[in-house]
């Protein structure tokens, strides 16, 4: 599993990386998703309850709204009202379970929080922040897979997840077909 997506909501939605390829198959593995991408602690963790089948199942359907809402962005669509009503609502639910906390700035806290919907609160959140704060025209969708990610580059110039696999692979086949251009016979000096 890749972080690509340079931002917590992304990288949920890049957990489904293919029809049958799913990183989220049972509340644990939201937990396991959630230590690895940075949205919980493991003293977090050990508070949750690893059996809170509505909770993955509400997760799952979080992450469709949110596969809809970037997708739109990053195609340049408007995404779906229905879907940024639902956000707006899990955003005043996690709102209503956070802290504020004193660092450099205030930022919001979810360690007192050890309800089943926990892993997901920080995700909301960061979804919010990158339609409210960000530039939209940096959100994008890889040219070679499903994944989605926040193109951080000077000159906006990424187009893949990752250079080792998509970029490379792109690579390749545009190699491969101009080899087979180059090595076709040209029909213009046929005779
Ligand atoms: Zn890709």
């Amino acid at each position: 599993m890749r972080l690509v997506g340079g931002n917590l909501a992304l990288d949920f939605v890049n957990t489904r990386s293919g029809p049958d390829d799913d990183v989220l198959t049972d509340y644990p593995s939201l937990i396991s998703w959630g230590l690895y991408a940075g949205a919980l602690t493991e003293a977090e963790a050990a508070q949750l309850s690893p059996r809170a089948q509505a909770a993955f199942t509400r997760a799952l359907h979080t992450r469709d709204y949110l596969d809809e809402v970037f997708r739109s962005v990053a195609t340049g669509a408007e995404p779906a009202p229905s879907a940024l009503t639902r956000l707006r609502d899990d955003e005043a639910e996690a709102l209503a379970h956070a802290q504020l906390e004193r660092g450099d700035t205030f930022t919001w806290s979810w360690r007192d929080d050890h309800s089943p919907d926990r892993p997901l609160r920080p995700v909301v959140h960061a979804a919010i922040e990158l339609l409210t704060l960000r530039d939209l025209a940096r959100v994008k969708a890889c040219g070679g897979c499903l994944f989605l990610f926040y193109d951080e580059t000077k000159n906006r110039s990424r187009r893949w997840c990752s250079m080792q696999d998509c970029g490379t692979d792109a690579k390749m086949r545009r190699y491969i077909a101009t080899r087979r251009i180059r090595s076709s016979p040209d029909p213009r000096r046929a005779e």
